[in-house]
């Protein structure tokens, strides 16, 4: 029984409490239970009451305001079911008629055999709570197995007169060694001093309230375990007893380190997070801010890494990522930082780095880690990246800038299909006018901003205007006309292109249905990378070339080589369905990619566009004239005609004819025209 396993003086201490206490006898009556027998009764219980006789009173409807009898029965069965703890506000009806509002805790303290309950039991008067209610919920577990420490200390002397056995595992000692011990022996020495002054202030019986705070304690192995704790003084026969409840709060902070391992390191390569890295960056720039020590920020991205996943398995990617982590760690200076943002980006803060040789020395150490391939399930896996750079002080001072201005440089480093971009203010300057652009196209193609402008293309031979090719303007506000190499791009990669070339077809094949078909020219229309592989593709040109009623077989479409040669199966599919509108196909740029023969053959082109680089260059030596030859030797023989672009002199006219080319186009015979401008000069051209 709990109270008799107490030393005799304890036991008056709790009897003195502010808070009536009762322990009850009952049996259990499957999922209720009925009163048997008081065990005890504490003065200040019977005096809430008004009467020695409590045992009537305890869990009776009778004894209760007529309005709380019906939650009784509910309450008792809710203290059987619910881990045997409970609170419930009740109105007592005392012996004399009157009312007491009261607050009961009640906990099941034992059960045993044949249904034999032990209930103790707490009631506070409401409205006059003597203690703070924090403190309340843990008075009820005034119990030996509360899982809260209980302290009771003698304020004069400072020694303690109990503790319950949650205390006395937390400080390991025996209640008969912690007896001759002072509270402050268990604190630690930081706290010493705070807690002999505040034991001196209560024990002059400065009554101020309960106090709450945060407390390292030493255990008796000299541990160190941290407390919240509640002090508070109770009034025993002209003596002042400290009462002290405290809750380890130890597994707490270990959780708590956890948590900020998790909020701050990569779980899968326990690299630092970005937050950390950022964190770290802040750190390190203010420390160069004082020694002007340069810093260089470098993100990295493995390049398909996605194929890593879809061909061996989430696993092998996830063991790919640990080794690229373990390989950066031990590779590069221990004091560069090295951090896992997400997916396959990584970051490196690296000190100290000087001028191009000092990055072009890490970037090469990078490198070399990655020259040697990762093994995974059996298989070995090459993988590359690309690296974007911005260095401290140059390119700023804060560190979420620094690093955004290394994503940019990497974003650029991808785009131009290079190792690695440092980042520049011409590179800032670009990117923030493709921000603007980007949005102002949507705009300007509303506005009517964007146009075609039309190239004559001419039969070498006679000089005779054979078609057209469209080449798209942008006629921006601010900016003035803009040619294709500013837009199409970003046009390409936000989607935008689509939109914008079904625009130029249409406009295209409207602007020459009624003066191209007198003259039976054709018209080129170019089309990029995104819109060629479009599904919807055949089915905009079909419905285009429907309304307005251009003949398909004079629509020539043109895709690059590079274009064409990229996934050549589909372009081999993607052609198929063209070709049976009755379209034309041509290649563009070409000799600018690595065509093979094979797919050359199964395309069956129309025309092959020879890239105005080798027509530039037809003038100065032996070797242009060589590619021009054999490019028209292949059109020829998978039975397309040739065709050259940016021809800019008569001298480049003369080879081209002896090297067998059939058509032209370029500065010599007209520049791209607007619609009036063009319709002149086939005016101008006619026979
Ligand atoms: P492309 O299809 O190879 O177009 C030929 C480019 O050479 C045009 O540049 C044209 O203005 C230029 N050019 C023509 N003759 C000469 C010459 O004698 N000397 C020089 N130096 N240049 C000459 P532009 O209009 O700037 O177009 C560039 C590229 O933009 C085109 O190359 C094409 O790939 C793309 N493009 C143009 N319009 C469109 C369009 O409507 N849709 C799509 N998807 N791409 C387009
Ligand atoms: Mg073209
Ligand atoms: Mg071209």
């Amino acid at each position: 029984m709990f109270f008799l396993t107490l030393e005799p003086p304890c036991e008056d201490y709790l009897i003195g409490l502010p808070a009536g206490i009762y322990l009850l006898e009952a049996s259990r009556q499957e999922e209720t239970f009925e009163p048997r027998r008081l065990i005890f009764a504490s003065p200040r219980l019977k005096a809430l009451a008004g009467t020695e006789d409590l045992f009537p009173l305890l869990w009776r409807p009778e004894a209760l305001h007529p309005d709380d009898r019906e939650g009784l029965e509910k309450a008792k069965r809710q203290l059987l079911s619910r881990k045997g703890e409970l609170w419930r506000s009740f109105r007592l009806r005392r012996p004399d008629g009157s009312y007491v509002q009261l607050r009961e805790g009640v906990s099941l303290f034992r059960e045993e055999e044949e249904g034999r309950l032990t209930l103790i039991g707490l009631w506070i008067k409401l409205g006059e709570e003597a203690l703070p209610s924090q403190g309340l919920p843990l008075w009820i577990t005034l119990l030996e197995k509360a899982p809260v420490g209980l302290v009771l200390y003698d304020l004069q002397e400072g020694t303690f007169l109990y503790a319950n056995s949650y205390a006395l595992n937390l400080l390991g000692y025996s209640l008969e060694e912690l007896r001759r011990k002072r509270v402050w022996e268990v604190v630690h020495p930081r706290f010493q001093e705070e807690v002999k002054k505040n034991l001196e202030r209560r024990a002059k019986g400065k009554d101020f309230p309960y106090t709450y705070q945060e407390l390292h304690l030493l255990t008796r192995s000299g541990q160190e375990k941290l407390v919240t704790l509640f002090t508070e003084t109770v009034h025993l026969e002209n003596r002042r007893v400290g009462v002290g409840i405290g809750i380890d709060l130890t597994p707490q902070r270990v959780l708590e380190r956890r948590l900020t391992e998790l909020a701050f390191f990569d779980p899968l390569t326990g690299l630092p997070n970005r937050q950390l890295f950022l964190e770290k960056l802040r750190a390190f720039i203010a420390r160069g801010l004082r020694k002007r020590e340069q810093l260089m920020v470098m993100v990295l991205d493995l390049m398909d890494f996605r194929e890593v996943n879809t061909v061996w398995g989430y696993q092998a990617g996830n063991r790919v990522l640990r080794e690229v982590a373990r390989r950066l760690e031990r590779n590069l200076r221990r004091s560069d930082v090295k951090s896992r943002f997400f997916a396959d980006r990584f970051g490196l803060i690296c000190m100290d780095v000087r001028g191009t040789w000092g990055i072009r020395a890490v970037l090469e150490k990078i490198e070399a880690l990655f020259r040697r391939p990762f093994r995974v399930n059996g298989g070995e896996i090459s993988l590359s990246f690309r690296a974007g750079v911005s260095l401290f002080p140059r390119d700023g001072n804060q560190a979420e800038d620094l690093l955004a201005k290394a994503e940019a440089a990497l974003k650029r480093a991808k785009e131009h299909d290079e190792r690695m971009a440092v980042f520049s203010s011409e590179l800032e300057r670009s990117l923030a006018e493709e921000a603007i652009l980007r949005t102002a196209m949507q705009e300007g193609l509303r506005r009517g901003e964007f146009f075609p402008v039309y190239q004559p293309i001419v039969r070498l031979s006679d000089r005779k205007i054979v078609g057209v090719e469209a080449l798209v303007r942008w006629k921006h506000r601010e900016l003035g006309v803009l040619p294709p190499s500013r837009f199409i791009p970003l046009a390409e990669k936000s989607g935008f292109i689509h939109e914008l070339g079904e625009f130029m077809l249409r406009r295209t094949l409207e602007d020459l249905s009624p003066c191209l078909s007198r003259e039976e020219c054709f018209v080129c229309v170019n089309l990029s990378a995104r819109q060629f592989r479009d599904p919807a593709l055949s089915r905009r040109i079909e419905s285009a070339l429907k309304r307005t009623g251009f003949p398909p077989e004079r629509l020539h479409l043109e895709i690059t080589e590079t274009t064409a040669m990229e996934e050549p199966e589909k372009t081999l599919s993607i052609l198929t369905k063209l070709r049976r509108l009755g379209v034309k196909i041509v290649l563009d740029d070409f000799g600018m990619g690595y065509s093979s023969m094979r797919y050359l053959v199964d395309f069956e082109v129309d025309k092959i566009k020879i890239d105005r680089f080798f027509v530039e260059n037809l003038l100065f030596g032996e070797k242009p004239r060589y590619v021009v030859r054999t490019i028209t030797g292949l059109a020829h023989n998978v039975g397309a005609r040739s065709v050259a672009e940016g021809i800019e002199k008569e001298e480049q006219v003369r080879i081209l004819l002896e090297l067998g080319c059939e058509e032209g186009q370029g500065f010599l015979f007209s520049p791209p025209l607007e619609l009036p401008a063009l319709k002149e000069f086939l005016k101008k051209c006619a026979p």
